[in-house]
């Protein structure tokens, strides 16, 4: 019998885990401790040393959470993996490894709010400078290249609307400069994309969202694609050079080809200190066991939704990249053929005031700032998340004054249907 290697729904129910050795428990055990006992003295030196692996704190490692991790890394196609409190930890603790004070990277406009405020004023005062680039015109990445330049940063499904972003040729664009791409895949998820299949070194996710996806923890991860030399150039010194720390060790030259995800937790989450509690850890797990059900049943009921608002007298327009009307449709069908996610906008004829009815009106649908919950979620960002800004302001974000975003759950469609059409006054 030849040797079958298993399949998306097998590894999100199985990878990294097996029965307890211990006790024999069939689900991943929450190893709730801070420490770990060293056998003896010459193990603790060889575990500080990096010279074995094993687990010293939960602030660098854990059991429970190492399950997670490889769970992800599979499902993703990367080499390793490496958790953290939340989507953003996972952000700071990538750009550390790359960014020196005085660097620059290049990131699509187009990205989830609390990723543009982070990367314009948090990695700002660490001297991390973000330039700007628009994911619908290639070449403005292309002409934001200079000496500088670390990394690019793209979401693969991107915030708000749902917009598919051209991995492929990004990807390119970083080749040919010499840096890493990171794809944000929070809002696809590896069941509708798999970025480093497309070219991506480092992806990154916020758990909190559909990997998790029942709206009830925060959690990040790291994914190294394991494909990037970090000493050509001598651009990494994070990975290529020695570290005083652990005596002299080179992380890439000892790691290879899962140097950075060793990176991350050696110096990133050791030193900066944003790791996921084994609990979250235990139900984001838990979570992802379901991963392929959900996001069939997200899709499915976003792209009725879609469709039945492109029909609503109220509806100015939807943009769902599973529209056969959408620009994005082809790149969707490319990168995303299982279906383009359960994230989009529509605008609604009424403007400012329709919007704030809307929310107020929907009984099942929750009026809430998340995204990937198994509930339907909506927000009308002009009198919220975008609110500071004015009118002109508020529709460069994409956050036009008559713009509803939505998160479609997984509840029956008929009912969000109904609920939509009531609160739109039928
Ligand atoms: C929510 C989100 C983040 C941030 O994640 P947190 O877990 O909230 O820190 C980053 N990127 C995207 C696309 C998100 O939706």
């Amino acid at each position: 019998m030849t040797e079958r290697s298993p399949g998306f729904a097998t590894l999100a129910v199985h990878a990294g885990a097996q029965p307890d050795p211990t006790t024999g428990a069939r689900a991943t055990p929450i190893y709730q401790t801070t420490s770990f006992v060293f056998n003896d003295a010459d193990h603790a030196a060889s575990l500080f040393g990096l010279q074995a692996f094993g687990n010293i704190y939960t602030r660098i490692t854990n059991p429970t959470t190492a399950v997670l991790e490889e769970r992800v890394a599979a499902l993703e196609g990367g080499t390793a993996a490496l958790a953290t409190a939340s989507g953003h930890a996972a952000q700071l603790v990538v750009m550390q490894q790359l960014l020196m004070p005085g660097d620059e990277f290049i990131a699509a406009r187009k990205l989830y709010g609390g990723s543009i405020n982070q990367f314009t004023h948090a990695f700002k005062s660490f001297g991390w400078n973000v330039v700007w680039a628009d994911p619908d015109d290639i070449d403005s990445f292309q002409r934001a290249v200079t000496p500088k330049t670390k990394a690019i940063f793209i979401e693969s499904i991107a915030n708000p609307a749902g917009s598919i972003t051209d991995i492929e040729a990004i990807a390119e664009v970083a080749r040919s400069a010499g840096v890493p791409l990171i794809v944000d895949n929070t809002l696809a998820t590896p069941y509708l994309i798999r970025p480093i299949d497309h070219g991506a070194d480092i992806v990154v996710h916020s758990l909190t969202k559909f990997l998790g996806g029942h709206g009830n923890s925060l959690g990040g991860i790291i994914v190294d694609a394991g494909t990037f030399d970090w000493s050509k150039g001598g651009k990494y010194p994070m990975l290529s050079e020695p570290r005083p720390e652990y005596h002299g060790l080179k992380l890439q030259e000892t790691f290879g080809n899962f140097a950075f995800a060793i990176a991350c937790r050696v110096l990133g989450l050791r030193d900066l200190g944003p790791a996921l509690s084994p609990f979250n850890a235990f139900l984001l797990m838990t979570g992802i066991e379901t991963l392929p059900l959900r996001m069939q049943k997200h899709c499915e009921n976003a792209k009725a939704i879609a469709e039945f608002l492109a029909t609503h007298k109220a509806v100015s327009a939807v943009n769902y990249s599973g529209l056969a009307s959408s620009k994005y449709n082809a790149l969707a069908r490319k990168y995303a053929p299982k279906g383009a996610g359960a994230v989009f906008t529509f605008s609604l004829k009424g403007g400012y005031q329709a919007g704030v009815d809307l929310v107020s009106n929907v009984k099942l649908f929750s009026h809430l700032a998340n995204v990937g919950d198994t509930r339907s979620l909506i927000i009308h960002p002009a009198s919220t998340t975008h609110s500071q800004l004015d009118d002109a302001q508020k529709t460069a974000a994409g956050a036009a004054p008559d713009m509803v975003r939505v998160s479609i759950g997984i509840e029956d469609k008929e009912d969000l249907i109904a609920d939509l059409d009531g609160a739109l006054g039928g």
